[in-house]
C-alpha cells in the first residue's frame, strides 16, 4: 500500500462510494423487498469473497452470509465466523447488492443486471490489498473466467490459485455435488485453505486513517 496520505485518500474515496451505494435506487422497481446493498469492504481487505447476491435473510438482517449457506462457506474456508466478519482483512462484494427477488419456479433471482456495471470495478479498485478472490457461484465465476461448465472452472484450482478460486455457491443443492466429485474436498479445500492462510498472513496496518465502511 502507498504512503499515509495516499492510504487516508482511498480509505476516503471507498467510504464515499460507500455511502453512494448504499443511497443507490438504480432498479429498485425491480426489487420486491426495495433496495438494501449488503456489502463489507475496507482498505486493507487482503481477501475478496465475490458472491452472487443477497436472500432474504441477508436483507433482513443486512449481514452478508448470516444464513446455512454461509455457515458452509466457513466451514469450506476453515474460517471462524470472527475472522470471516473482520472485515479490515475479508471484503465480501457480490455481484448484485440486493436482494433481487425469486424465480417463478423457484429458486432466487440472478443479482440484478445494472448493479455491477454501476459499482462493481469502482469499488475493487479502492480494495488494493487484495491478495486472493474467491469467486463464489456461477455468477461471480462467469464474470471472472467468462462462460464454462462451473465444474470445469471449479477444477481448475490449480491453475487460479493462489489469486483466485471458484467455488460452487454453497447451498444445500451442492451437497450432491460434493459427493460426486470428492477432489472437491480431498485436494481443492486444503489447497484453498493454504493460499487463504497466506493471503490473510501478514501484519495488518491499521491506522485511524482507514475508515472502515462495514
Ligand atoms: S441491486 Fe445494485 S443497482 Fe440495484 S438498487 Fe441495489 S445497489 Fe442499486
Amino acid at each position: 500500500m502507498g504512503s499515509l496520505p495516499d492510504r487516508a485518500a482511498t480509505a476516503a474515496k471507498l467510504a464515499s462510494l460507500a455511502d453512494d451505494i448504499r443511497a443507490c435506487r438504480a432498479c429498485a422497481r425491480h426489487l420486491p423487498l426495495g433496495p438494501r446493498p449488503v456489502f463489507r469492504a475496507a482498505a486493507t481487505a487482503r481477501v475478496l469473497i465475490a458472491g452472487q447476491a443477497p436472500g432474504t435473510r441477508v436483507h433482513e438482517t443486512g449481514i452478508p452470509w448470516n444464513d446455512p449457506s454461509g455457515e458452509r462457506l466457513r466451514r469450506w474456508l476453515g474460517l471462524s465466523a470472527d475472522v470471516f466478519y473482520d472485515e479490515t482483512r475479508i471484503a465480501v462484494v457480490p455481484m448484485g447488492f440486493c436482494y433481487p427477488g425469486r424465480l417463478p419456479r423457484g429458486g432466487d433471482a440472478p443479482p440484478r443486471p445494472e448493479c455491477a456495471p454501476l459499482w462493481r470495478a469502482r469499488l475493487l479498485a479502492l480494495l488494493p490489498e487484495l491478495r486472493l478472490t474467491l469467486l463464489v457461484g456461477s455468477y461471480a465465476i462467469a464474470d471472472a473466467l467468462g462462460p464454462g461448465p462451473m465444474t470445469a472452472q471449479v477444477r481448475r484450482f490449480r491453475a487460479l490459485l493462489p489469486g483466485r478460486c471458484a467455488l460452487p455457491h454453497p447451498s444445500w443443492r451442492t451437497l450432491a455435488w460434493e459427493r460426486r466429485n470428492p477432489w472437491f474436498a480431498e485436494e481443492l479445500l486444503p489447497t484453498m485453505r493454504t493460499a487463504l492462510a497466506t493471503a490473510l498472513d501478514g501484519e495488518i496496518r491499521r491506522d485511524p486513517a482507514l475508515v472502515e465502511i462495514a
